[in-house]
């Protein structure tokens, strides 16, 4: 251990308080300190070099040092970092919502910037909320959910979120919203079968909206990928099917793009998959190519015309962060944009997962391999302790955890979400750079649930 990384991490046992961690097992044990990367790789402070297995938590494209991004955000700082979007506007902000227009689903025209993920849906939340209200139907103000759901960590975002483990402790400080299903067909709700249930989990939908359209304002999901509750994928043409529901019942269909936009699942945006077309769109992520804090809240023509009147009428939207439309972020978008389409990027990432999908088929041979979910680069592999009866792993065996902690010590980050091991590489890696992290992934499965090895420590690892 050099001295550098011993006062870096006595610095941080002191004075870090880490994201999503427990930090009684971190503190006891070595973290993981990053100090550059380059491409799919990160190195920290020691030498160390790990493929970055979960694109930095889902969220870089290009990789890391990227000259093109690199060059974008130094020519803006060169010009201004940021000022402000409030009554006035900047020249990459413009040409970013326009990018934006362009690219998303036809219909979505209007662009309103934050900076995280969590605060594009906080936007849609309100914003929907308030449309009804201007449009003289101020009694559609609930919110429908999806089971699992998970839209980020601020107040209203948790409150339409739907992991307890993450958002019971919370349940009083949060308004209430409907839930229903999602299409988990691992371990369908109703019992079902794919092949023969003509989506029978939709009928709960139908009725809902039957019941209580009068009083929703807007129905929140996560398009073709339920990310956080361990990445379900929708069957194909559900989604389209919650979209005509929506549009039946006059309820808005906010899709929450955040992790599957910018080429994550092999399209552009999720919703193409189904041909749809929500009335809002939250991204982040990907936006500056996983560079910068930058999100966005995405409408129609429609929504945004509710809120036109006079000064005196107060239609106006009051939301706004000090941060939103930064140049420096909105550079990094632009230069993002081009790298997509020099590269031919989201096609790359349809043949490179078909490629990800064959090599993957070797991981069903594993005893304890239960259920590989994959849309584009977009992976889950779910650990069982019996496939036959699909028994679940105990929280207590930390199984997701153990395991990416042998990828860790094999040379690679990832992230799991309980007994999901999760794969999200940056979406530039190339059929050898995923070879090679797929490599690590199926030796760190079977290390752990068939071979025995031992973890070095079990007190979980950075943050783990
Ligand atoms: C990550 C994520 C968010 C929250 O984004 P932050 O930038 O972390 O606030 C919201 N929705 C989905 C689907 C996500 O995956």
């Amino acid at each position: 251990m050099t001295y550098e990384y011993q006062e870096l991490a006595e610095k941080s046992r002191k004075h870090l308080w880490n994201s999503f961690t427990q930090m009684q097992g971190y503190n006891e044990d070595l973290p993981v300190i990053i100090e550059s990367g380059d491409g799919v790789k990160l190195r920290d402070v020691t030498g160390r070099e790990f493929y970055d297995g979960v694109s930095s938590i889902w969220l870089n494209v290009h990789g890391h040092n990227v000259p093109e991004l690199n060059d974008a955000i130094t020519a803006q700082l060169g010009k201004i970092a940021h000022s402000t979007i409030l009554g006035m506007a900047n020249v990459p902000a413009i040409l970013v919502a326009e990018r934006i227009a362009n690219l998303t689903p036809p219909g979505l025209e209007k662009v309103f910037y934050s900076d995280s993920g969590a605060t594009s849906v906080e936007i849609a939340i309100k914003m929907a909320f308030q449309y009804w209200q201007h449009r003289g139907r101020p009694e559609k103000q609930a919110f429908v959910t999806m089971n699992n759901a998970y839209h980020g960590d601020t107040i209203g975002a948790v409150s339409v979120g739907a992991i307890d483990l993450y958002h019971k402790a919370y349940s009083k400080l949060l308004f209430q919203s409907y839930r229903v299903e999602y299409p988990y067909c691992y371990r369908c709700p109703l019992g079902e079968e794919l092949s023969t249930c003509a989506f029978a989990c939709l009928q709960q939908v139908e009725q809902l909206l039957e019941e209580k359209s009068s009083e929703i304002a807007g129905f929140i999901i996560e398009p073709i990928v339920q990310g956080a509750s361990g990445i379900i994928t929708m069957p194909h043409g559900f989604l389209a099917r919650l979209r005509e529901l929506c549009t039946k019942h006059d309820v808005l269909m906010i899709c929450d793009e955040v992790a599957t936009g910018f080429g994550r699942t092999g399209k552009m945006f999720a919703c193409e998959y189904d041909g749809v077309s929500p009335d809002i769109m939250c991204m982040g992520k990907g936006l500056t190519g996983g560079y910068l804090p930058v999100a966005a809240t995405v409408t129609t023509d429609e929504v945004y015309d509710a809120f036109l009147g006079s000064y005196e009428s107060a239609k106006t939207f009051f939301h706004g962060h000090s941060f939103a439309g930064n140049q420096l972020g909105c550079a990094a978008a632009l230069a993002n944009f081009e790298l997509f389409e020099k590269n031919d990027l989201v096609r790359n990432v349809a043949l490179k997962s078909e490629h990800a999908a064959a090599k993957l088929e070797k991981f069903r041979e594993l005893k304890h391999v239960g259920d590989i979910r994959q849309r584009g680069l977009m992976i889950g592999i779910e650990l069982v302790r019996d496939r036959e009866t699909k028994e679940e792993y105990e929280f207590g065996d930390k199984i997701g955890l153990i395991v990416s902690r042998r990828a860790c010590e094999l040379g690679m980050i990832i992230r799991p979400l309980g007994n999901v091991v999760v794969f999200m590489p940056p979406l530039a890696s190339t059929v050898e750079e995923l070879d090679a992290m797929i490599d690590i992934l199926y030796e760190a499965i079977a290390d752990i649930t068939e071979r025995g090895v031992r973890v070095r420590s079990e007190k979980l690892p950075y943050g783990l």
